[in-house]
């Protein structure tokens, strides 16, 4: 095969493997708000897991979305997330997906932290990594946390199912937003034709996870989308989605996920940005970039993060407060980077 892993991957990859032992209990947690790419790799590394003999189950934060229950057809009880403490009290091993931080655990911070186990961590994010000691498989120049898993599996020999690669590609398909995005490298793809390899079918998963809307996911971008400002000569795009307008369309914010495209398809914006109320008083910020807008690094000061062209953050105030203050903490960010001709 044509894919090959530096001697640090190897390493890194067989260690982790070593505390991995049949009939352990290993329980998998993602990222609050859970997408393709912390779901996919979680199903995923089941699959693997339970080829090695060990228990898995997962328990994250907050719900499973709709749109990726497919996934764990033929995995009955596998997702715990409904009693994700007690889940993860009765784990031998915890391994953390997609996240390196603490922070993003949500509601499950404090028993991943004090829990005494080791804590696995796969992830692709650029962070400072707060979790309790484990084996680690980091690599920010992955586009996705499910290609570290192929990798693994790769560098420990096991065997990789069908079932097992439907799930990675997913979140190989969801995180590079259907092959598109600049996290797109030649070995992303030649991951991505190792999946499909194993016969899985890409317009099925396609339609799955892209083609099943709900009319309210429809009715809400519409809604969502006449907010759109735009300010050309800076690069600046935003959209605001009404303050109840994901209930009101009977949808559930993973159906805001793609909004802030629209704002960066925009020809000449450089940051494009989605503002949501998460709570009374607390308001989430999507980041999307064009060229070399870092908005990891602008995200940073705010106790935000992710990547360079995908990054948020969350921040008390009410929605034209944290507007106001973001926008303008971005028109200072943007002369500071070469604009870019597309
Ligand atoms: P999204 O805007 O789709 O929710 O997230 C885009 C990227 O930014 C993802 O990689 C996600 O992990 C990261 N991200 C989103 N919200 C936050 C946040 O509040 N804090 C941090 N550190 N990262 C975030
Ligand atoms: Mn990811």
């Amino acid at each position: 095969m044509s894919i090959t892993l530096t001697a640090e991957k190897l390493t890194a990859a067989r260690d982790l493997a070593r505390v991995l032992t049949p009939g352990m209990r290993a329980t998998l947690v993602t990222h609050v708000n859970p997408d393709g790419d912390g779901l996919g790799s979680e199903v995923g590394l089941v699959h693997l897991l339970r080829g090695l003999g060990v228990t898995a189950t997962i328990a994250n934060p907050t719900p499973t979305p709709p749109r990726f229950k497919f996934l764990f057809e033929g995995l009955p009880k596998v997702d715990r997330s409904d009693e994700a403490v007690k889940e993860l009290r009765r784990a031998d091993l915890i391994v953390v997906l997609d996240i390196s931080d603490l922070g993003r655990l949500g509601m499950l911070a404090d028993t991943v932290a004090a829990r005494g186990v080791p804590v696995a961590c796969i992830d692709h994010h650029v962070s400072p990594g707060t979790l309790p000691a484990g084996p680690r498989y980091l690599d920010p120049t992955a586009a996705a946390t499910a290609e570290l898993i192929v990798e693994i599996a790769m560098a420990n020999d096991w065997a990789l199912t069908s079932v097992a690669a439907r799930a990675l590609y997913v979140g190989i398909m969801t995180d590079t937003g259907g092959f598109r995005f600049s996290n797109t490298h030649p070995r992303t793809l030649r991951i991505a034709a190792e999946l499909l390899e194993k016969g899985i079918d890409p317009e099925a998963m396609y339609l799955d996870v892209y083609a099943g809307a709900p009319e309210g996911r429809v009715r809400l971008l519409a809604e969502a989308l006449q907010t759109l400002v735009v300010e050309p000569d800076v690069g600046l795009a935003w959209i605001t989605v009404p303050p109840g307008a994901v209930e009101r369309h009977g949808v559930t914010t993973d159906d805001l996920d793609g909004v802030v495209e629209h704002a960066r398809s925009i020809a000449g914006i450089r940051m494009a940005l989605l503002f949501r109320e998460i709570s009374q008083g607390r308001i989430k910020v999507s980041l999307r970039s064009v060229g070399d807008v870092d908005v990891a690094a602008f995200s940073k000061p705010f106790g935000g993060g992710g990547h360079v062209k995908a990054a948020g953050l969350s921040r008390e105030g009410s929605l034209a407060e944290v507007q106001a203050f973001v926008l303008d903490a971005a028109r200072g960010f943007l002369p500071a980077s070469t604009p870019q001709v597309r």
